[in-house]
């Protein structure tokens, strides 16, 4: 029997499953094999990005598992190189191509990109394929709230998502409650710091006394903060674990004590001032 996965209704009405697989430093010929067996498991969100280089091994996958293409819920990322309004039509495009369909459940802007600075031109390129039907939803990633501001003011559509870094060591309560206060679903990237937390001895008393691990007590404090998440693994029985987080609930207090290990402990990169380009 297949775990349902619980839904979060997003601003514009589409349906996006909490927990899905993400697939960031999967290298591309590993990719078909690790998305085959996360659908195999029951999930049903994947999360890439043209800057991954593995968009055309996961629509490989998804194409091959024999499960209906509307069933699974497939994100990708317009990467930093494309800044015009015509370049970001384009690369949409190509990744439509790569994954081999006609349709995409969500797009969204990769990073901001302070000295470019014209994440407002690429916004309206994605209101645009969104207005096609090409995208069901848009969004962003790497959005701090000033630059959310701006879209608010500049542009019509509200971002369904905001794709940033978030985990106990970097809680980002004022982003959160940014995002939800203007109807914008929060991702938590790196949710499980690449595993830099699975050790921490707070979540290792955790996961002993609910009889689960610590991957899967880390996992269960972002959706009870109300979080999507899509941790990534290749390793099958991981990527099983990460799924098996539907059967407990973590109590208020236990999750305060998660929410304590909050040291502004950002591990990636600086959203003001990042502004890697591929060439
Ligand atoms: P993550 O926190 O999901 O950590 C993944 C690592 O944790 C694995 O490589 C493995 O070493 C370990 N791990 C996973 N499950 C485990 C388990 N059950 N037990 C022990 N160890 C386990 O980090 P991530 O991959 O960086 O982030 C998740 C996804 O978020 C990515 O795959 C990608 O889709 C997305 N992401 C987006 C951005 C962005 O800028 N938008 C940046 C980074 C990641």
């Amino acid at each position: 029997m297949t775990t349902a996965v619980p839904t979060v209704r997003l601003n514009n009405g589409v349906d996006i499953p909490q927990l899905g697989f993400g697939v960031f430093q999967i290298r591309p010929r590993d990719t078909v094999e690790a998305v085959s067996a996360a659908l195999q498991i029951g999930y049903r969100h994947i999360d890439t990005a043209e800057m991954y280089g593995n968009e055309k091994e996961v629509g490989q996958a998804i194409a091959r598992s024999g499960i209906d293409r509307s069933e699974v819920f497939v994100t990708s990322k317009l990467n930093n190189n494309n800044h015009t309004f015509d370049q970001a039509l384009r690369a949409f495009d190509q990744t439509l191509t790569a994954l081999d369909m006609e349709q995409i459940d969500l797009f969204i802007i990769h990073w901001p990109l302070p000295t470019v600075s014209n994440f407002v031109e690429r916004w309206k390129a994605l209101e645009r394929v969104y207005g096609e039907g090409r995208a069901r939803s848009i969004g962003v990633s790497n959005f701090e709230d000033h630059h959310l501001q701006r879209l608010l003011a500049e542009t019509e559509i509200v971002p369904a998502v905001n794709q940033i870094e978030v985990h106990p060591y970097f809680a980002q309560n004022d982003l959160l409650a940014f995002d939800a206060e203007h109807g914008i679903a929060t991702e938590a990237w790196a949710p499980l710091v690449q595993g830099a937390v699975l050790d921490d001895q707070t979540v290792l008393d955790l996961a002993q006394a609910y009889g689960k691990t610590a991957a899967q007590v880390v996992l269960r404090w972002h959706l009870q903060r109300g979080s999507i998440v899509f941790p990534k693994s290749v390793t099958p029985a991981r990527i099983r674990e990460n799924f098996e987080i539907f059967d407990f609930e973590l109590s208020d207090a236990d999750m305060k004590r998660i929410s304590a290990l909050d040291r502004n402990g950002r591990t990636g990169p600086e959203p003001d001032t990042f502004d890697y380009v591929p060439s």
